[in-house]
Parts: C-alpha cells; structure tokens; sequence
C-alpha cells in the first residue's frame, strides 16, 4: 500500500527497508515511524493519520453505488414551551402498534422509534433547540423533518420563530401541528396568518406547508399527524442502503457506572451488527451490546433506527459521526490519529492564549 501510494515498486520499498535492517514481505505492516522514514526517502512528506483517514474515504467509496431503499423518517419535534411538544409525542406513542410487546417500557436514549398503523417513524427527542443547533454546528443533520408545534390559543411566540429560523437554516421541511384545537379560545386561522409571515403558507392558501389541527390532550388529529408524517417522508424520498457498512451519528452519549460509556447512535447508513468494528469520533471501539429504545438487545439495527452501543473506548460526542471500518487497527489508529490532531489543536490554541495574555500584561 505504501509502495503503490507513492507510485514506486513494492521491492523498491522492500530493499529500502533491508537497508534499514527491517526484514519485510509485501503484505507486512511497518510501523508509522519506519513508513515516514522510507516515504521520506523517496521524496514524500507524511502527515500520521492521514492515511488512515484516506483509508476511510476508500471504504466509503467502495460502499457507493449499492441498492437505495426507503427507511422512516427521522423527526423532531420543536416549538414554545407549553405548547404541547411533550403531550403529542405521548399521544403519538399511545399509537405505537408495538406498545403493548413484552418489554414494552420505552428507556430515555434521545430517540425512539414508532411503528404505527400509518407508517414508521424515528423521533429524535433532544432536549430543546440547543441540541439541535450544536449538533448541525458539527456538521450533523439527523432530522429529515421538523414538526412545528404551535399552540392555538397562544399563537406564534419566541421559540416558535427560534425553531423556525433553526429549521430553515438547516434546510429541514417543517410540518405543523396546530395544538390545543379543544380549548374555547383556540383560533387556527390566526396561527396559519401569522405563520404565514414566515414562508409557511398553508397549502389550503395556495401555500406549500402542511397543517394539521391536533389536540394532543383529546387524542384528536394524532392519525393525521402521522399520516402527514409519511406523506411528507414519501415526497422527500427518503432512501438509505441497508447492505452496506454502517453509518450514523451519535444523539447522546454517557459514561454508564456498569456498562462503561454507551451512546445512543440513529444508523443512517447500512446494518450495523455486534462485533462490527467502529470509528466514533476520537474513540474506537467493538460494537460488544447493542440495545434498542426498549432496553432489548439487538444483534443488528438499519436504517432510522437508533441504538444504544456499548464497547467503546471512551465517551463521544452528540453530533460525532460513526462509522463501522474494516478491521481493529483501522478503528484504533483512526481514533488516535484524531485525538492527537484534537490534542495538538488544543496546545496550539492554548499556548495562543497564554501570548495573549503575556501580551495584555506588557
Ligand atoms: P411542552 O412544553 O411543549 O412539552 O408542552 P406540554 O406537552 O408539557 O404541555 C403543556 C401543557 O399544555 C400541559 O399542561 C398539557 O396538559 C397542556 N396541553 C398539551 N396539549 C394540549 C391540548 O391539546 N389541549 C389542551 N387543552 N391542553 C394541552
Ligand atoms: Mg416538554
């Protein structure tokens, strides 16, 4: 591989290396010290981990070009407090045609997946706007839609254009649900007229955005809701294939008192199974439990699933991407590559800090 990277004869690598005393076969991993010296005998500049990282992007590459099915969407719900985001999605869950398997009680990992009558559904429940801002601020966008809660009887409020601005900023389509239609004072049109004002025009005006009037207290328009869910889903073509490595970004992530550190991982890409080995931002690791929104074990996850992942190195971060490669030592030299840059950024910026201040003081 060093050899055919650098453009030279693989025995011209050899020789070298016997010139160095170090007796290797073609396949034989050298160690990262040994390959800069002779990369740099041939006129090479080596970065450490680089490599590696190429190494990713080549099974990425590789994994191209596979059959694309549909797979659920990934939702959240956004909008003011007290509005009702909580109560619709306990209403939505009450529909959950797998609520009542053995098992059943739903453990809080930051996502939960929804199998109702109308369709699938992968709810990312991140608590607030902040979760959801830092996590696209890394670079990851889970969420394939966003519902906009808006209550009736109180009307478009501070978080509401918050939730809004986070929602188009990120390209994210949102569907409303108008909530709170049982209460006296509940005026639909004037949500719809202030939305408006928003570039959600409802489609009844001639606009493109989807209402539905819920009352997540009385049960009412939850079917709807989940109906529109699965139009929207189907008119975003949301397709994923679920035969090649895995892929996905982490929600959430711990350091568990038993269990060591476990993170919560919506796969977005492929099948991840046990004993797959993962890259996870600065951490590595063997997939050695898997856990699904129920606390059962799973031996593999697709697609809008999330899973609870136990056996890695350390603790990662919301918004860190993860993904399954080849073999251990990629995982591990990967990971550390990554924490060292992360390291030497550190002291960079640290030792900057440190002039500046050495600075303030002259
Ligand atoms: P969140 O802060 O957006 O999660 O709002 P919650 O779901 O906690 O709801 C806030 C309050 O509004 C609670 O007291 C709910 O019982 C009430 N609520 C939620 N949905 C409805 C509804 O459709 N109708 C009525 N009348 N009250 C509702
Ligand atoms: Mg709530």
């Amino acid at each position: 591989e060093l050899a055919s990277r650098m453009r030279v004869k693989a025995s011209e690598v050899i020789a070298k290396l016997m010139g160095l005393g170090v007796m290797a076969t073609i396949n034989q991993a050298v160690d990262v010290d040994t390959a800069m010296l002779i990369a740099t005998d041939f006129g090479y500049e080596v970065e450490q981990g680089i490599t590696e990282e190429i190494g990713i992007q080549l099974l990425e590459e590789s994994q191209e070009g596979g059959v694309a099915e549909p797979r659920s969407p990934v939702v959240t719900v956004m909008g003011h407090v007290d509005h009702g985001k909580t109560s619709i999605l306990d209403a939505i869950r009450k529909t959950d045609v797998a609520e009542g398997e053995a098992g059943g009680i739903t453990q809080h990992i930051g996502a939960y997946h929804v199998r109702s009558s109308a369709g699938d559904v992968t709810f990312v429940d991140t608590p607030g706007h902040a979760a959801f801002t830092e996590m696209r601020s890394r670079g990851a966008q889970v969420t394939d839609l966003v519902i906009l809660v808006v209550a009736a009887d109180d009307g478009v409020m501070d978080q509401t254009r918050e939730a809004i601005s986070h929602s188009q900023a990120a390209n994210v389509p949102i569907l409303v649900a108008v909530n709170k239609i049982d209460k006296a004072n509940a005026d639909v049109d004037r949500v719809k007229r202030e939305l408006s004002d928003y570039d959600l025009i409802p489609e009844d005006w001639g606009g493109q955005t989807m209402y539905c009037e819920t009352s997540a207290k009385k049960g009412i328009g939850i079917d709807e809701l989940m109906e529109a869910i699965q139009l929207m889903a189907e008119m975003l073509e949301l397709k994923a294939d679920r035969k090649r490595n895995a892929k996905g970004r982490v929600i959430e992530a711990q350091l568990d008192k038993g269990r060591g550190p476990v993170a919560t991982v919506l796969i977005q890409e492929g099948t991840l199974k046990v004993g797959d080995y993962v890259v996870v931002g600065m951490h590595s690791g063997k997939v050695r439990a898997m856990l699904d929104d129920r606390g059962r074990n799973m031996k593999t996850a697709g697609p809008s699933i999330p899973v609870e992942v136990q056996g890695l190195s350390g603790v990662p971060q919301a918004g860190d991407e993860f993904v399954v490669v080849t073999d251990e030592k990629m995982a591990k030299n990967v990971s550390q590559a990554r924490a060292m840059k992360a390291r030497e950024a550190e002291l960079g910026a640290s030792s900057k800090i440190s002039l500046d201040k050495l600075f303030e003081k002259m």
